[in-house]
Order: structure tokens, then sequence, then C-alpha cells
């Protein structure tokens, strides 16, 4: 399965070269976040299993708000939160 921040990293030259000038700052930081999520270039994290005590060096997630990867958990519990506020109508 491909990862989004290898789409982004495909596919990012093109959206630049035809639409760069439209694109906000915060359009860029979104990219530059989902492309490092969870990747070599995030920042690492020391973990340590309280059982074995075995440790590992884990990157972390972006916790941009566009991100499916680290904010899927989070936007389902919001959805559902909306759908219990919906108005029973159809
Ligand atoms: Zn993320």
């Amino acid at each position: 399965m491909m990862r989004l921040a290898e789409v982004i990293a495909e596919f990012e030259p093109t959206l630049l070269a035809r639409y760069e000038h439209q694109l906000l700052p915060s359009h860029h930081r979104a990219l530059a976040a989902l492309k490092a999520c969870r990747s070599r270039f995030a920042p690492q994290m020391l973990a340590t299993c309280s059982g074995c005590h075995a440790q590992a060096c884990l990157p972390h997630s972006c916790g941009h708000r566009a991100c499916p990867h680290c904010q899927h958990h989070e936007a389902q519990v919001w959805l559902q939160r909306q759908l219990q506020a919906l108005v029973p109508a159809t």
C-alpha cells in the first residue's frame, strides 16, 4: 500500500508547478507535515517496553488536523459527535 507521504512526494512538484502561486503558507505547512508524519524525517522518541525493557526509537506523528494517519481516530470521534447532534428529521 502506498503511503500518503509517497503520493505527496511524487506529485508535489507537479502541484507546485501548477498551483504554487495559489497555495497559502498553511497549505505548505500541511504538505510538509504529512510528508514527514511517522517517517525517518520526523522527530524521534525513545520508547521502552514495560515488560522486557527493550528500547526503540520511533518517529513522531505530525498531529496535523488533515493527516489521515495520526488524526483518523480523532476525526471519527468528531464525526460521531456531529451525528449525535443531528436533528431527527428527513
Ligand atoms: Zn500525521
